[in-house]
């Protein structure tokens, strides 16, 4: 999953990047108003949700948050910010933020916040996805076949992730690209079917289904 983090403290900003990859997330960052505007703007990169500092060089993050409600984006927003006090989180969330975390604040509980509106996004009531016999815990990032524990790597598992979130729809190509990675990236050019077919021989050829010509989507469920 694509996490957007807009964030001007460096050392912050570095142990989010550290520390939400080793949930297997990929982070791009940005450090000021008009980059996380320039970012939002950009039909590719298909953000899961945005982590937005309040207090940024050049263009607030509550302004950032008001051009992206204007735009009608739907896209999950988790306000960072110094701000305590009451007025202040109520200005936020009524502005289009979805949850509110006041620094200092423990990355245990940012990450647990960020499952929180990723099953709210995907309108599921727990943290596990079921998909037949399939189950994919995000929180421990297990996957279990028929009761079985199957073992993935990072990107096999945000494939899988990404095409569950989804069912139905067909994510291209390049949709899938802009999801497993970041913009400084160099990606090869058929590094997406060589993590379908992995995911495929752990998991079964129908778990994805190839729409010949316009990408892929989740199978039925095994
Ligand atoms: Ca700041």
């Amino acid at each position: 999953m694509r996490l957007l983090l807009v964030e001007d403290d460096r050392m912050i900003g570095e142990s989010l990047v550290r520390g939400l990859g080793d949930d297997g997330y990929h982070v791009d960052w940005v450090r000021d108003g008009p980059a996380a505007a320039a970012a939002l703007a950009d039909p590719q990169a298909a953000f899961a949700l945005v982590l937005l500092d309040w207090g940024l060089p050049r263009q607030d993050g509550l302004s950032v948050l008001k051009d992206l409600r204007a735009r009608h984006s739907l896209v999950p927003v988790l306000m960072i910010t110094a701000r305590d006090a009451v007025s202040d989180r109520i200005e936020g969330l009524d502005a289009g933020a979805d949850d509110y975390l006041v620094k200092p604040f423990a990355l245990a509980e940012l990450k647990a916040r960020i499952r929180t509106l990723l099953r709210r996004q995907e309108a599921r009531a727990t943290a596990e996805i079921v998909h037949g016999t399939l189950v994919v815990d995000p929180v421990r990032h297990e996957v279990q076949l028929r009761g079985e524990r199957v073992g993935l790597t990072p990107r096999e598992f945000s494939l899988l992730r990404v095409l569950l979130s989804r069912p139905g729809v067909i994510h291209s190509r390049a949709q899938l690209e802009q999801a497993l990675y970041g913009w400084n990236e160099a990606i090869e050019s058929n590094v997406i079917e060589v993590i379908i077919h992995t995911v495929r021989r752990k998991l079964g050829a129908a778990i994805i289904e190839n729409v010949r010509g316009v990408g892929w989507r989740i199978g039925q469920a095994p």
